[in-house]
């Protein structure tokens, strides 16, 4: 494949740009390379500014479930942005997603819209704060939750990759109410409630962690979380960003049958648009603004064109009965097709797999926690990325990343992805 053009456009990006990005891990810093310019998608597909096709195992980091370009959002975005972009005042559509979202999603009353991930969770630690009147939180090494800065501490993603996790710019005093935790270590966790007894607001997780690439909670870890907060009144926050509308409708909260006092979203939510959300029972919720003392807001906040395309989306998963089924089914196709290839190969490795959430990890043991996802083997995992693009399959160029399933895959997708990766580690 060439990436003549992709290359020039990146040498001019760069003069205008930091990076030649809008977001860190896009430039490719832990594979090395340029990044690829896309000029546009369709379903699982994505093309690229050279002409070149690629199956797309990134999917926007998660928010095109149903495929690139899907026609249902693109209508309901093409038909709103005639009746214009923003208005900064009420539309009946905010209502109606609402309405949507709190009937698909188990425990929550009300919700508040809001523009990305960061922003969902950034609200939800000051919402929790507000509430208890307390001052720290927990939160998981290796788990991110946007860049706001109570959380560029030891946060994963782009921020391991990076190698900075203590990012320049957020300051002690902050830093010092975010105490860190090791994912699926509840001893961990139960030894940060004695010593900070009635001061934590909140512990917040990924309840299936993707920014370590995939980790899934073990069995009893999240009820043993609920079980610490009931005890010391404390809140539990699910980032389900990732998570929301992929695992199930009702998100890791209906998988594991674990009740989360505020949960955020992003991604799905949007339908590909800057949408992000945080969502509770009413009695938290109302101790937001206008009608509650904990502050919080947005200029573009339910921008009807976001609202029309993440409405056309929720609807389309909440009627679609079989969504949930397929994208499990197709994962699990992937996930045997790797295991053989790699097993075959005699190459070490550990599949993380969660509904349509799977990660590669080059390392034979155990991936659970931060710790062990940082042992994987970067160099393999770079020459698999670039033996891939070349093969015509887009993954995310980290380690650290999870690969998001869409269901306009097709099961010849699949089996052309697993015959790429059979190419692909033959020269590993
Ligand atoms: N939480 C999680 C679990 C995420 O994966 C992300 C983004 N990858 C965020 C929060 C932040 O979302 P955004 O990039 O939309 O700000």
């Amino acid at each position: 494949m060439v990436y003549k053009r992709s290359s020039e456009l990146f040498v001019e990006a760069n003069k205008v740009i930091p990076g030649g990005v809008n977001s860190p891990v896009r430039a490719f810093k832990s594979v090395g390379g340029t990044p690829i310019f896309v000029k546009s998608a369709k379903g699982p597909y994505l093309f690229d500014e050279d002409g070149n096709k690629l199956i797309d195992y990134i999917n926007s980091w998660g928010p095109m479930i149903l495929g690139h370009a899907h026609e249902p959002v693109i209508n309901a975005i093409t038909e709103r942005a005639k009746l214009g972009t923003s208005f900064g005042m009420p539309t009946e559509l905010e209502t109606k997603i609402a309405e949507l979202a709190v009937s698909m999603v188990p425990n929550i009353d009300k919700i508040r819209f809001v523009n990305s991930g960061t922003e969902a969770c950034m609200s939800a630690i000051r919402l929790a704060r507000g509430y208890t009147k307390r001052d720290k939180i927990i939160k998981f090494a290796g788990c991110y939750h946007g860049h706001s800065d109570s959380f560029l501490i030891q946060a994963g993603s782009g921020a391991i990759t990076f190698g900075s996790p203590n990012s320049p710019g957020v300051t002690e005093g902050t830093a010092k109410d975010t105490l860190l935790a090791n994912y699926n270590d509840i001893e961990n966790v139960k030894a940060l409630f004695e010593a900070n007894k009635n001061e934590i607001a909140a512990i917040i997780i990924e309840p299936v962690a993707g920014n370590m690439g995939c980790i899934p909670p073990k069995a009893g870890f999240l009820n043993a979380l609920r079980e610490l907060c009931d005890a010391d009144g404390t809140m539990l926050i699910f980032d389900e960003v990732m998570t929301g509308f992929r695992l199930a409708k009702g998100g890791a909260q209906e998988l594991y049958n674990v009740k989360a006092d505020i949960v955020c979203f992003g991604k799905v939510i949007g339908g590909g648009l800057p949408v992000g959300a945080f969502a509770a029972k009413k009695e938290i919720m109302d101790y937001l603004a206008p009608i509650g003392p904990v502050y919080q807001a947005g200029t573009l906040s339910g921008n009807p064109l976001a609202m029309a395309a993440g409405y056309e989306m929720l609807k389309e998963l909440n009627s679609d009965k079989d969504i949930y089924k397929r994208l499990e089914e197709k994962t699990a196709y992937l996930y045997e097709g790797i295991h053989k290839v790699l097993s075959d190969k005699e190459i070490d490795f550990t599949i993380n797999r969660v509904g349509s959430m799977i990660s590669v990890h080059f390392d034979k043991n155990e991936v659970y926690d931060f710790e062990t996802a940082k042992k994987g083997d970067n160099d393999s995992f770079k020459k698999f990325f670039h033996g891939l693009v070349k093969e015509g399959v887009y993954i995310a160029p980290s380690a650290y990343e999870t690969w998001f399933i869409t269901d306009a895959l097709s099961y010849e997708d699949l089996d052309f992805t697993i015959n790429a990766i059979n190419k692909v580690v033959s020269n590993l």
